[in-house]
């Protein structure tokens, strides 16, 4: 017999943490905290094969798994000492939440007080003695479940609220008396016959059973699909549902609801950190509706509220929930983040889960973890997300910019971010398609959101706490946010953000800074942010796990001593084409592509020399005692051809030649399919004098900075190779050149000549490439591009919506597909060894950078990654993680 339902409540439980695959986050954790002996509310957790076989067998139940639950419920209503559906004596209620695997905030539905109806009302205001509370949890009750399970909007009951409040003059629901609620649960039962023709449902099994459907239904509804898109969430895991005895933080004074961290999820300070609400239930505090009250003095004195602390109101329960924060981190040795309520001054823990975390914080606590001696060095390196870590590395404001300062909300996500503002998460997408930046502006955000907020540079909301769903969206994505800026107004209708007497239309730009929580008027300066401290330490940690050497793709001397700043070992790519389009060359570069002769073609050489050689002395300087890496020109020669008239008669005077001759020569380069044309190698060969000049610019400059006593490594690359005989006759090329410059200067220094392998062909020969080549760097950009007939600069039209339809579940150029871009990387890597044992092997297509792709370059063996020189750190950390052997990377897109 399969179990399909494990129980917990009373200091037991049938499941443990380690459960998660079956039993969901939430419900592993519930059963966990159980055995630990924290209060737990009693309930049980159908498991996720239950979703899985719901969905293999048309959306039916196994046949036993009735008998389960009601087994499962006869144990709940035994340990909470009360009975589902009594109208007479002690009764349970029950909520029926969604539970994946993986935490997916806002996207499952959640049904609570289920168990309500006309009968058991009545019985729940005898026990409680308070009709007020027991109506509004009726009424609260009829409109999720009807949200949720029937699929009737809450809107049509908000309107009546409204409506009621209006005619009784009140502003606040507080207002509303017993009476009022037991009338509006008669106008929200009217409203659910209006729309479905039958009444709502008030047999508690029914309710029950309903529920549950609704939450296995909800696990292929949009808002989950697309979650799990964005989180590469797998559709098989399924969700578990958890139904639990209610407790109620809203049964008057004596009662409280509320969420807390064991350490400050915004900072990562060890500090207890929470918001809570008096007699309210969980809802109300990530609403926005009511500002919640801290937690602690500590953070009352912080935040300058005058609200009371609980720490002050209930000293003895703070003392309880204090004493579960140590238990609960000791024992998940992880910041946790709790929901409690406080039902007439008892302490229940209705939920503990890994805490989401800024990146700050990530770090922060990492660090401060194994200082502490929770955890070891390993499991903080473990632990960095890498895409955290490059949030790390994003800019913050420069703080002596001058600031025009619209208001201040909540730091709920750090990070500067500036953008146009827009009003809806459609638009958001909408214009950023367009290549513009935004930042999306709301009142409050919802799940449905969630594409836009993807795609914003920051989030921006007038209402809510740390906790609402902008706040703790923004810091799962790294997207910088401001939250809750009460001061400042948006009406959706006029597409206007007011603050003050400024307006702020749409399209106008604002900066947020969600490290402060301040909105400011247009685009304010940022800068780096310091990578020492906290950030240094796990570094240094960082490269004692890992073997593969990291290297950058950099040209320019910014790029470069960037990318040594984040210790970079080397430069793996400098693309030498870069550096030709600065304005004193780029005529120099047109006169040698239009050249019709190798005298004209070598005149025009001869004057780019010296920029060229000057470039490799700054590179080579920055990079003393690293290897450096320099392709040999590369790209199809069209890409520097003359536009405009105006440039095509400079080159024309540069050149001596007509603009007839000229125009000519120029559609005689045009190719159909430039990408697969003339273009690395194959110019190389055919131009040779183009890759003398450039090895005599590399050597020369070599020479000169090695004479002032630096160590220069140069590598030299031949792209595009194909056949053996091209690199070999290349080859040639350079190491005369290097004879020549060695003669003339007097001095000498190591080198190596190795080939990018970026056609299929290139890695299949690679045995015999390797007879004259060094070092060989997967160029997996063009790899990929050939080996899947893609191009490059046209895939996107068609990718993205791949993806969507799950024809591929990611983008090759992001994250290296394994199977056939891979098998050839690693086919050319054993080649290449047959022949040269001592083969230095290293990729250089974006693929380095991606910590999923480099899981597959330690798996394969590389010496080296090299990747742009922002994600050096990130690369760093995914290779220190891939020897550590930790599974399911993920890739940063
Ligand atoms: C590559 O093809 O992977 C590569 C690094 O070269 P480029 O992107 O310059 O073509
Ligand atoms: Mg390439």
């Amino acid at each position: 017999m399969t179990k399909w339902v494990y129980t917990f409540g009373d200091g037991q439980a049938e499941g443990r943490a380690h459960m998660k695959n079956l039993l969901g986050g939430k419900g592993a954790n519930l059963a966990e905290m159980s055995s630990l002996g924290v209060p737990v509310p009693a309930g049980f957790t159908i498991s996720t094969e239950v979703c899985t076989y719901y969905y293999e067998n048309g959306e039916t139940y196994p046949s036993d798994l009735t008998d389960q639950a009601n087994a499962a419920l006869a144990e709940t209503e035994r340990v909470m000492g009360a009975k589902f559906g009594a109208t007479d004596g002690p009764l349970l209620l029950v909520s029926v939440r969604s539970g994946a695997r993986a935490s997916m905030p806002g996207m499952m539905d959640t049904v609570l007080n289920l168990g309500l109806n006309d009968q058991t009302v009545e019985n729940l205001i005898k026990l409680s003695g308070d009709e007020r509370f027991c109506y509004d949890s009726y009424r609260r009750f009829i409109q999720m479940y009807s949200d949720v399970v029937m699929e009737v909007d809450h809107e049509h009951f908000e309107v009546h609220l409204e409506r009621m409040k209006e005619a009784k003059g009140y502003t606040l629901d507080t207002e509303m008396t017993g009476d009022d609620w037991k009338a509006l649960v008669g106008l929200y039962k009217e409203e659910v016959q209006k729309h479905l023709g039958r009444s709502f449902p008030e047999d508690p099994h029914e309710q029950l059973w309903g529920a549950v459907g609704a939450v296995f239904g909800s696990w292929m509804n949009k808002r989950a699909i697309t979650y799990r898109r964005l989180h590469g969430i797998p559709a098989d895991w399924g969700t578990a549902v958890n139904v639990q005895a209610m407790v109620f933080g809203n049964m008057g004074e004596d009662c409280a609801t509320g969420v807390c961290f064991t350490r400050d999820p915004s900072t990562g300070e060890n500090a207890y950190y929470g918001e809570y609400l008096v007699n309210a239930q969980g809802e109300d505090v990530v609403a926005g509706i009511r500002t919640p009250q801290p937690l602690t003095v500590a953070s009352k004195e912080a935040t300058q509220t005058d609200l009371p602390s609980l720490e002050e109101l209930m000293p003895d329960l703070y003392q309880q929930l204090y004493d579960v924060r140590v238990n609960l981190e000791t024992h998940y040795k992880d910041m946790q983040d709790m929901e409690f309520t406080i039902q007439q001054n008892k302490l229940w823990m209705l939920q503990t889960r890994t805490g989401k975390r800024t990146s700050a914080a990530a770090l922060r606590i990492a660090v401060e973890m194994v200082e502490e001696g929770l955890i070891d060095k390993a499991e903080a390196v473990r632990r960095m997300d890498p895409a955290q870590l490059d949030q790390l590395l994003h800019p913050m404001l420069d703080p002596k910019a001058e600031k025009d300062v619209l208001g201040k909300g909540l730091p709920a996500s750090p990070g500067a971010a500036s953008g146009q503002v827009v009003f809806t998460a459609d638009e958001a997408e909408a214009w950023v398609k367009e290549g513009k930046k935004v930042i999306l502006t709301r009142v409050e955000t919802s799940p449905e959101d969630i594409g836009g907020m993807h795609v914003a540079e920051g989030i921006l909301t007038t209402r809510g706490g740390m906790t609402s769903h902008a706040a703790v969206v923004a810091r799962g994505m790294g997207t910088p946010c401001v939250a809750g800026a009460g001061t400042l107004t948006v009406n959706y209708n006029a597409k206007t953000l007011t603050a003050g007497g400024v307006v702020i239309n749409e399209g106008d730009v604002i900066t947020l800074d969600g490290a402060s929580g301040e909105v400011m008027r247009g685009e304010v300066p940022k800068i780096q942010p310091e990578l020492t401290g906290n950030f240094a330490k796990l570094m240094e940690w960082v490269d004692e796990f890992r073997i593969l050497k990291v290297r950058a793709n950099a040209e320019t001397p910014l790029d470069a001593s960037t990318a040594r700043n984040f210790g970079c070992q080397g430069i793996g790519l400098c693309r030498t084409e870069h550096m030709f389009f600065d304005p004193q060359r780029i005529t120099h570069v047109r006169q040698m592509i239009l050249a019709s002769t190798e005298d004209e073609r070598r005149a025009a050489l001869d004057k780019l020399l010296p920029y060229q050689r000057q470039d490799f002395v700054e590179l080579f300087t920055i990079m003393a005692g690293l290897p450096v890496t320099v392709r040999l020109l590369d790209p199809p020669l069209h890409e520097f051809l003359p536009h405009t008239d105006a440039d095509m008669a400079e080159v024309a005077k540069a050149a001596g030649v007509d603009m007839d001759t000229l125009k000519n020569r120029a559609s005689q380069l045009h190719e159909a399919n430039p990408m697969l044309g003339h273009r690395g190698c194959r110019l190389g060969v055919t131009y040779p004098e183009i890759y003398e000049m450039q090895a005599r610019a590399i050597f020369e400059a070599a020479a000169e900075v090695a004479m002032k006593g630096e160590e220069v490594l140069p590598e030299v690359m031949i792209p595009l190779v194909s056949v053996k005989s091209e690199f070999d006759r290349l080859k040639e090329v350079v190491d005369r050149v290097v004879g020549e410059v060695w003669a003339k200067t007097g001095a000498k220094v190591d080198y190596m000549v190795g080939t990018m392998i970026e056609l299929p062909r290139a890695a299949l020969v690679a045995d015999k490439i390797a007879e004259g080549a060094e070092f060989f760097s997967f160029g997996t950009n063009d790899l990929t591009q050939t080996t899947y007939g893609l191009s490059r600069d046209d895939a996107g039209n068609f990718l993205v919506p791949y993806q969507e339809m799950g024809v591929i579940e990611v983008d090759p150029f992001v994250s290296i597909d394994p199977d056939g871009v891979g098998e050839l990387v690693s086919t050319a890597a054993e080649r290449g060894r047959k022949t040269r044992p001592d083969i230095k092997l290293g990729i250089c297509g974006e693929h380095g950078g991606d910590p999923a792709s480099v899981h597959f370059c330690n798996g394969v063996g590389l010496d080296y990654v090299s990747c742009s020189p922002y994600r050096v750190p990130i690369a760093r950390l995914a290779a220190a993680q891939a020897a550590l052997g930790e599974e399911g990377v993920h890739s940063t897109a």
